[in-house]
């Protein structure tokens, strides 16, 4: 199994580095790529982890886009990930999160929902991990607000709901341009979660390489759908299962989704004609 995306604690993952590549060993992986939210600070230590099991490894990272007031998720793989310009970049996106974290602590409080977020804003921007609305979810579990995870989401942390903050941050047009910038590949992540196929014309004429046809979320007919379209618009594909380690409600795709070994050759030696 080739699995291209896959989280760890330094992002919104259960695992550490150590533990993710045990388990996606153990689940069957034999070629992985990390990519956490917005940080390469779990890259090095997978490499080492992957390198130790004798995995094939890939650097990547999953990088966070605006448009149209709408999240779009934009894979980066085969990054440099000692270029300064992207660690000064990846260093904005997680301030940004950690001063949107910190605001919807704020309308939860207002809202009569208030939630101990000291530990979740402890975490520096320098640390490398970043923060996100998971960590906000925990809290409000914790504070006996919400019956579990995805409870949180629904009644406090979805577009509408009291404790949703909209993001501020980059286009995907100027994320794509930063992959690149580090010698990286972008790709859409997985777009059949989006709901919003109008947006990747544009993100196609400002360079994107690359759309995950395989994921979790994915059913059929969108892996039939987004290969069609990466073929008629010549883009490689990308896959994985976007596992978030043991209690993360994310775990039913590792050792299942992943991208066919041709697929991957070819992604391999685009990204090598690239550099
Ligand atoms: P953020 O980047 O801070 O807006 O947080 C978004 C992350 O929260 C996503 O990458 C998912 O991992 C997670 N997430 C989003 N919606 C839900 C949901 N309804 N239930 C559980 N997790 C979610
Ligand atoms: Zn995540
Ligand atoms: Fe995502
Ligand atoms: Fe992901």
């Amino acid at each position: 199994m080739i699995d291209l995306h896959m989280h760890t604690t330094a992002s919104d993952g259960r695992s550490s580095p150590e533990a993710l590549v045990a388990e996606v060993q153990a689940a069957g992986c034999r070629t992985i790529a990390v990519t956490d939210h917005d940080t390469i600070a779990g890259v090095s230590a997978v490499r080492d982890a992957a390198a130790a099991r004798g995995l094939g490894f890939v650097p990547g990272i999953e990088m966070t886009a605006v448009t149209e007031s709408a999240d779009v998720h934009i894979l980066g793989y085969f990054i440099d990930v000692t270029d300064p310009a992207l660690a000064d970049f990846l260093r904005a996106q997680r301030e940004r999160r950690r001063t949107r974290v910190a605001a919807m602590g704020e309308r939860l409080r207002v809202a009569g929902a208030p939630v101990n977020l000291d530990h979740v804003l402890d975490v520096t921007v320098e640390s490398g991990r970043s923060v996100g609305r998971p960590a906000v979810a925990l809290a409000l579990v914790t504070a006996g607000h919400a019956a579990d995870i995805s409870d949180a989401f629904a009644r406090y942390l979805v577009e509408g709901r009291p404790g949703y903050l909209p993001r501020s941050g980059p286009d995907p047009a100027e994320v794509i341009g930063r992959l690149h910038a580090a010698g990286g590949v972008s790709s859409i992540a997985h777009p059949g979660k989006m709901h919003r196929d109008h947006l990747i014309a544009p993100m196609i004429a400002a360079g994107l390489d690359a759309i995950e046809v395989y994921h979790s979320d994915h059913s059929v007919a969108d892996v039939v759908r987004y290969q069609a379209m990466a073929d008629e618009h010549g883009l490689m594909v990308t896959g994985g299962s976007d596992y978030h380690g043991p209690g993360s409600g994310r775990t039913g795709g590792l050792g299942v989704v992943g991208l066919p070994p041709a697929a991957f050759d070819r992604l391999a030696a685009y990204a090598a004609r690239r550099h």
